[in-house]
C-alpha cells in the first residue's frame, strides 16, 4: 500500500532560531497526538542539522529543498546530496517550479540531482506541474509527462520506489487558487497511468502522488478523499504548527 504523506516546504522562510522553534513545537504536538500519515518537513539547509537533532524521526522525517547537481568539489555555495544526507535528512525536494523558473533548472540538471540524491540514500520528492498558460492550452498532461520523462523515467523500477511525486500546478502555488479536487484527481490518475505504462501496475499503485498548491486545512479533506491523491506538499500552511497540523488531521 502506498503511503499517505503530508510534507511541508518552508522555502526561504524562518531564521535558524525560528525554524528550530517551529520544529520543536511540531514535534511536541505530533508526539502527543500521533499522526495518521507520514509527516515530512523540508527546510532550508541551515536548519537541517539542528532540526534533525530535535525531532523524533519515527514521527517527523526531514528533507532539504534542493541539492547540488555535482558530487563535490569547487562549486562555491553549493550543498551536495551527501552533505544533506549527513545532517540526518531523509528526503530532498527536486524539480520545484520555483527552482525551474528562477534558477533555470532544466530536466537534464534535475536528472543529475535525482541520481546524486538517490546514490546518497536520499528519497526524492519530485515536483511536476503546468503553468496557467499551459493549462489554458490544455497541455497539462503533456507537460507532466515530459517532466517525468526528462528527469526520473530513466530510473530502474527499484530506484523509482524512492521517488514521491508532487503534482503542483504553478498557477495554484501561493496564489490562494487551488485546483478543484476533480481537476487534481483527473491529472493524478493520469500521472499514475503513465507510471503504470512505464513501470507496471504494482509500481504505480505503490507510488505516492501528492498535491501541492494552496492546500490548507479547509480544502485538504476534500482533496485527500480522492483515490489518486495521497497527500500534500504544503508551502505557506507549513509555517505555523496549527495550520500544518490541521492538514495532517485531514487523514484522521
Ligand atoms: C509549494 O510551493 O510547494 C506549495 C505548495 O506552496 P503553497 O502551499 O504556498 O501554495
Amino acid at each position: 500500500m502506498r503511503k499517505k504523506i503530508v510534507a511541508g516546504n518552508w522555502k526561504m522562510n524562518k531564521n535558524l532560531q525560528e525554524g528550530v522553534a517551529l520544529a520543536t513545537e511540531l514535534n511536541q504536538v505530533l508526539t502527543a497526538e500521533k499522526p495518521n500519515c507520514k509527516v515530512i518537513i523540508c527546510t532550508p539547509f541551515i536548519h537541517l542539522a539542528p532540526v534533525s537533532n530535535i525531532i523524533d524521526h519515527s514521527i517527523i522525517e526531514l528533507g532539504a529543498e534542493n541539492c547540488a547537481d555535482k558530487a563535490s568539489g569547487a562549486f562555491t555555495g553549493e550543498v551536495s546530496a551527501e552533505m544533506v544526507k549527513s545532517t540526518g535528512a531523509e528526503y530532498v525536494i527536486l524539480g520545484h517550479s520555483e527552482r525551474r523558473e528562477y534558477y533555470n533548472e532544466t530536466p537534464e540538471i534535475l536528472k543529475e540531482k535525482v541520481d546524486l540524491a538517490l546514490a546518497n540514500g536520499l528519497k526524492v520528492i519530485f515536483c511536476i506541474g503546468e503553468s496557467l498558460a499551459q493549462r489554458e492550452a490544455n497541455e497539462q498532461n503533456a507537460v507532466v509527462k515530459a517532466e517525468l520523462e526528462g528527469s526520473v523515467f530513466h530510473l530502474s523500477a527499484e530506484a523509482f520506489s524512492n521517488i514521491v511525486i508532487a503534482y503542483e500546478p504553478i498557477w495554484a502555488i501561493g496564489t490562494g487558487k487551488t485546483a478543484t479536487s476533480d481537476q487534481a484527481e483527473e491529472i493524478h490518475a493520469y500521472i499514475r497511468s503513465i507510471i503504470a505504462e512505464k513501470y507496471g501496475n504494482d509500481v504505480a499503485e505503490n507510488t505516492s502522488i501528492l498535491y501541492g498548491g494552496s492546500c490548507k486545512a479547509s480544502n485538504a479533506p476534500e482533496l485527500f478523499s480522492k483515490k489518486d491523491i495521497d497527500g500534500g506538499l504544503i508551502g505557506g500552511a507549513s509555517l505555523k504548527t496549527a495550520d500544518f497540523k490541521g492538514i495532517i488531521d485531514a487523514w484522521k
